[in-house]
């Protein structure tokens, strides 16, 4: 996710190319996640357009990945972190532009589970419903699979959050039940948080049937397929997606849609305003193509823009992100073009290549930061560049841990919860991750440094990585003084 925040542009442009990383690196290893079996969610849903609720029906085939006997299954129920207004994941200052009406609630109800045809033993995990757990009277073995169906009714909250609905735009956006990742730590059961993007996922294939009124125009992860059907005034939509970490969609009456493909990949932007929409493309073209080149390709056909009623900047999901519609205005450029840009970085930095951004956000957020600044300086020079990293990152970075009461530690590597606010967070996360990248590059020189990146997406493509697997490729190129640098920045700062 990236906040809007009060940019300068420095104008000068020139050209460079990092074509010439490319050459030095010849890959050691294929995907690795070409071995590791997903889960498959099939989702049948109807969504009802008065009373703002989707009736959905999901088949998932669950696979046990991990060494040990899976006794439970733990699924996430996010919508229900918009049930009461006390505990919707938005901070006291963001009430107002979350809910520009007054609260509204959103939830999901479970109506039903059947494990392998039988009934399901299911509950909530706790009064919150944020979890559901289903007890299985047959543990998945280390590489077995489990066939679980759940029909479940969803309630859009009015909200200009990531889910709910605005003026414009349904946000369908951690809607369903969803598979929470078991790891070394055992099951993920973080709850949605008001800081930060409190998710964590594994990636998965996605077939999902969407029937909503003729007039809606959907943008989704993955492929919408061409054979819609028609019920009387409903229109179904059907879309498929391989490997992806989560499934949203955004439905609008009146989208314009603009594409351009590149590299083998169609980039669309869904707007509402046509100058600046096809600017928002524009900028998403740009930055795949940048970023195809310095990290390695895109590895989907489809990748979405999405304008939104959405109050926050921008937001990642895979294959599609949703960027405030107020940032689509002439005389906002910049920020709709950083925004753009950084949300277009994660689809290689939590999009394929996951990490838990509940205990290591760092992680994506730093190095989708510093990835937007890469673009700055391939598009338009080092100098932009430059100035873009000393104004945005470093002197942000460096006046607020002076300024901090707590003296010195900056805890670039903290938990969602461990953060006061999002002005924390977001400085210590995004510029002091940044500036952990900035510094590598600085000690390793580019050849070194774009290797390490392209060794980093190709070795963890379609999985999750921790901070210690990145770490770890460092040392592994014989920098171990280096890892063990990274290590205290992450603790102390800088
Ligand atoms: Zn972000």
């Amino acid at each position: 996710m990236k906040r809007v925040v009060i940019i300068i542009i420095l104008a000068v442009v020139l050209m460079i190319s990092c074509s010439h990383f490319r050459e030095e690196y010849s890959p050691t290893s294929g995907f690795p996640a070409e071995e590791i079996r997903v889960n498959r969610y099939n989702i049948s849903c109807y969504f009802d357009q008065v009373e703002k609720l989707l009736k959905g029906y999901q088949h998932l085939t669950y696979y046990n990945n991990e060494e040990t006997i899976l006794e439970d299954l733990y699924m996430h129920l996010y919508p229900n972190a918009f049930e009461k207004e006390d505990a919707a994941p938005f901070e006291p200052f963001e009430q107002g532009s979350a809910y520009p009406e007054g609260f509204n609630t959103g939830f999901i109800n479970i109506d039903n589970v059947r494990v392998e045809g039988q009934r399901g033993d299911w509950e909530y995990k706790s009064s919150d419903r944020e979890v559901l757990i289903i007890r299985l009277s047959d543990p998945i073995g280390p590489g077995e699979s489990v066939e679980v169906d759940i029909c479940f009714t969803v309630k859009f909250p009015h909200c200009f959050g990531r889910f709910g609905y605005g003026e414009n735009t349904v946000k369908a956006a951690n809607w369903y039940p969803i598979a929470a990742v078991f790891d070394h730590n055992g099951w993920n059961l973080d709850p949605y948080h008001e800081i930060g993007d409190p998710f964590y996922s594994d990636v998965a294939d996605y077939r999902v049937s969407l029937v909503l009124p003729k007039g809606y125009t959907v943008a989704s992860t993955g492929e919408v397929l061409k054979n819609r059907r028609h019920y009387g005034e409903n229109r179904e939509w059907t879309m498929q997606a391989e490997k992806v970490r989560d499934f949203a969609w955004i439905a609008a009456e009146d989208f314009s849609v603009g594409s351009k493909k590149t590299d083998g990949t169609t980039v669309r932007s869904y707007y509402f305003d046509k100058g600046t929409g096809k600017k928002a493309l524009e900028y998403a073209v740009d930055a795949v193509s940048i970023f195809n080149e310095c990290f390695g390709k895109y590895p989907y056909k489809n990748y979405s823009v999405v304008a939104a009623d959405f109050f926050v900047g921008g937001m990642e999901y895979p294959n599609l992100v949703l960027i405030s519609k107020e940032l689509y205005n002439i005389e906002r450029l910049f920020t709709l073009e950083y925004i753009t840009v950084h949300e277009t970085a994660h689809q290689w930095w939590y999009g394929i290549v996951g990490s838990n951004q509940v205990g290591e956000a760092w992680l994506d957020e730093g190095l989708t930061e510093y990835s937007t600044i890469l673009y700055f300086e391939k598009k338009y020079g080092p100098d932009t560049a430059k100035g873009l990293f000393e104004n945005l990152i470093k002197k942000r970075y460096y006046e607020y841990v002076a300024a901090a009461e707590e003296g010195p530690g900056a805890n670039i590597q903290g938990t969602l919860e461990e953060y006061r606010d999002s002005e924390q967070y977001h400085t210590l996360v995004y510029c002091g991750g940044a500036l952990i990248f900035q510094n590598l590059r600085d000690i390793m020189g580019d050849e070194k440094f774009f290797r390490v990146l392209e060794v980093y997406y190709r070795n963890y493509a379609f999985q999750n990585a921790t901070a210690e697997d990145f770490i770890r490729i460092i040392e592994n190129m014989g920098d171990n003084s280096l890892g063990e640098r990274i290590r205290e920045w992450l603790v102390m700062g800088f």
